[in-house]
C-alpha cells in the first residue's frame, strides 16, 4: 500500500522484528485517530474509502505486530505500543 511508503523513510529501511505500527509518521497514534474520524466525519466517499483502506492498513499492520510479539516478547518491550499502554 502507499501508505507503506513512510517506511521508506525509517532506519533500519527493514527490521522483520519492528512493529511498524507508533514507528512510522503515518502509523502514529495521532494518524490512526485521524484515519478514525475521517471515516466517520469525512462526505466525499472516495476519499472516505481511502481512509477506510488506511484504517484495515493499520490492523492488518496490528496483527502483524501481535503475531511477531508472541514470538518475541523483547520485540514488544521495545514497540511503540508497549509505550502507549505504559505511559
Ligand atoms: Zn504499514
Amino acid at each position: 500500500m502507499l501508505v507503506d511508503i513512510d517506511h521508506v523513510f525509517a532506519t533500519p529501511l527493514f527490521d522483520p522484528n519492528r512493529c511498524g505500527i507508533g514507528y512510522h509518521p503515518l502509523h502514529s497514534e495521532i494518524a490512526i485517530v485521524g484515519y478514525i474520524l475521517g471515516v466517520f466525519l469525512l462526505k466525499n466517499r472516495i476519499i472516505k474509502l481511502i481512509f477506510i483502506g488506511l484504517l484495515f492498513h493499520m490492523i492488518t499492520d496490528l496483527i502483524d505486530c501481535l503475531w511477531m510479539f508472541s514470538e518475541c516478547k523483547d520485540c514488544y518491550l521495545q514497540s511503540e505500543i508497549y509505550k502507549w499502554i505504559h505511559i
